[in-house]
């Protein structure tokens, strides 16, 4: 809490959750649909989390938005339209607001706090959680909604501090429209926010410098707006959409082509590449089964993108400079674009390659590199977030024991299920380390561990139980599966922030659960029909049954 704050009293609660983005949204409805007197608290002014605070121009989703949606309720899948493939940030914002309004949830909402400590006292099972307006909230369930993407990085490079012209951050994107009208735009960044920006932003400046430190893989989006006919046609579909992405690997309902590149001929494989690369952005990153297990095929599938980049690129020399080396395809997630090599052909546009001329400092001017000096009027920084884990340990946890989240995750984020952490009773995190979150469609990731936590209050309360912890040794055997899985796989071999590579000091876990949405689905439901094997259970005297 802010020095100088009073603690008002702010009331007590069943569930408190933090977070109004998709994940935080649902977890308040469900929770107050079960009959539990929730609130929740968002540091943003209002709802959409993500889609609240990156209005970046391209902003747009890279999961097609007939299956980036809510699946949780037919009516309100059925009255919504969505007018693209690929929705762009102001209309997927305006779905999230109507869902808080068609549901009734922004009064359920405390907008415009951060939190900023919760502690769990042992006395009565009971997180106390105090806000940087000044408040603490008693709870005896919290639920971290807060984004595996929201806590958002701001690199230390020397002389920040100093730069005189417009300084912008993607993920925290102003709400009124930026100009770039004549401006000479600096960008610092090339992952999907980025690459979705570049193009746009090119269009408008008079001039546009992109530093680029590594190159990613981009994918044509192939964005397009959704006919009539085709709006028709997923509605009579989305049952069986719905039916398939629950029990999918991602949470989508594409599949890998039928056949092992092995099993085919070269005309066969440049094909199934081919039309995979149609079908656009990260889809092309699981063309065949074990593209991303196996080096071979993986390699097969670089090829066939650098074929497409130097097709695009006039300058082969900036070609090479978009051409990632440094790992597998599809190891750092695919970025979807619109336009994006097309971009380097314009007059302009100038690639930095850091690689070659590191940032030495930002000046006054602009961004001086071991060679050149740009000068700049307006400076983007798209340079990511702490991911994964950030949001969660920005804020001090103290659990039961003395334990607190800084230590207990110092040596890389340790759970059960990617839900609870031993140390921490009746604390849960939602599209957090641990589960498939990041690496499948995070509304279904989010709706299917929402619901899982809910049901387990549900049943906790129809036991008299007031306190659920995960053991430490399910925490560490499942967190020990989480690590063993991603090394059956090409992807701890990237330097991503999958693994915490972009933030300095970051210990490299493999963060994210890669065995699969519909595996990840099954071992949930095969632990809550166990009675909850992995958590201790307990019921204190005098409120239900006994330990
Ligand atoms: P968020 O939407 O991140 O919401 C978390 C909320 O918690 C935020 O509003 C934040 O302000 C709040 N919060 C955090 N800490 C605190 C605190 N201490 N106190 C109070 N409030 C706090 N995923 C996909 O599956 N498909 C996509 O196409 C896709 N596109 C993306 C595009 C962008 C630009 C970005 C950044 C991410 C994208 N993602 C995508 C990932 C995206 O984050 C998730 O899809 C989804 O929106 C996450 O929802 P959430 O509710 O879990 O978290
Ligand atoms: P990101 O992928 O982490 O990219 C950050 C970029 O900033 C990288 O190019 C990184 O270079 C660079 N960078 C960071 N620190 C730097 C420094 N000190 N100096 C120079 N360069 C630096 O972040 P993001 O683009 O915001 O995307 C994060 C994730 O959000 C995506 O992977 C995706 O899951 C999601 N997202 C999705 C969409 C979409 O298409 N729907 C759009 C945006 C975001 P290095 O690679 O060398 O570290």
């Amino acid at each position: 809490m802010k020095n100088g704050t009073t603690v008002v009293p702010s009331g007590t609660y069943d569930v408190l959750v933090v977070g109004a983005g998709f994940a935080g949204l649902y977890a308040v409805h469900r929770a107050l649909g079960a009959g539990f007197r929730a609130i929740g608290v968002e540091a943003a002014p209002g709802v959409g989390g993500t889609w609240y605070w990156n209005r970046y121009p391209g902003a747009r989703c890279d999961v097609e938005s007939i299956d980036y949606s809510y699946s949780f309720d037919e009516e309100l899948q059925d009255s919504w339209v969505w007018s693209e493939r690929y929705a762009t940030q102001p209309e997927i914002l305006a779905y999230l607001e109507h869902v808080a309004d068609r549901f009734g949830l922004r009064p359920h909402f405390r907008f415009d706090r951060r939190v900023e400590s919760a502690r769990f006292d042992e006395g009565d099972a009971t997180w106390t959680v105090t806000t940087d307006a000044g408040e603490a909230y008693r709870a005896r369930f919290v639920v971290l909604a807060t984004g595996s993407l929201s806590a958002p990085n701001k690199p230390p490079i020397p002389g920040a501090d100093r730069f005189a012209g417009e300084v912008l951050f993607t993920a925290q994107w102003p709400r009124e429209k930026v100009s770039f009208a004549g401006k000479r735009v600096g960008i610092i960044g090339t992952g999907s926010s980025g690459i979705q920006s570049i193009p746009i932003i090119a269009e408008e400046a008079a001039s546009l410098t992109v530093f680029q430190r590594s190159p990613n893989y981009s994918v044509p989006a192939f964005n397009r707006p959704l006919t009539e006919d085709e709006q028709v046609r997923v509605r009579a579909e989305y049952p069986e959409r719905r039916r398939r992405s629950a029990y999918s690997g991602a949470g989508t309902p594409h599949e890998t082509y039928p056949k092992t590149v092995f099993e085919i001929d070269e005309a066969e494989r440049l094909a199934a590449f081919e039309a995979r690369w149609k079908e656009g952005g990260v889809l092309f990153g699981k063309t065949f089964p074990d593209q991303t297990v196996d080096e071979a095929v993986n390699k097969m599938a670089r090829d066939f993108a650098e074929a497409k980049i130097r097709a695009i690129v006039a300058d082969q020399r900036t070609a090479d400079d978009l051409i990632p080396v440094d790992h597998p395809i599809g190891t750092k997630r695919i970025c979807t674009d619109s336009g994006y090599y097309a971009t380097f052909n314009r007059e302009n546009v100038t690639l930095v390659n850091l690689r070659r001329e590191p940032i030495v400092s930002i000046t006054e001017r602009g961004i001086e590199t071991g060679g050149s000096s740009y000068e700049l009027d307006t400076l983007i920084y798209a340079t990511g977030f702490d991911a994964m884990t950030g949001a969660v340990t920005r804020i001090d946890i103290r659990g039961a024991r003395g334990a607190r989240i800084g230590d207990a995750w110092g040596e890389g984020p340790v759970t059960y299920l990617g839900m609870a952490i031993p140390g921490f009773p009746n604390l849960f995190t939602v599209n957090g380390p641990g589960s498939p979150s990041v690496l499948a469609n995070m509304v279904l990731t989010a709706e299917q561990q929402v619901d899982w936590v809910v049901d387990l209050l549900a049943d906790c309360r129809s036991r008299g139980v007031t306190e659920v912890e995960a053991r430490a040794d399910s925490a560490a055997k499942w967190t020990g599966h989480v690590d063993e899985v991603a090394h059956r796989t090409l992807f701890p071999k990237a330097d991503s922030w999958y693994v915490g590579a972009n933030i300095e000091g970051k210990r490299r876990v493999f963060m994210p659960y890669i065995g699969g949405f519909g595996a990840y689905r099954r071992t949930c439901e095969q632990v809550r029909a166990g009675g909850y094997e992995g958590f201790v259970l307990t019921a204190r005297s005098g409120e239900g049954a006994s330990r």
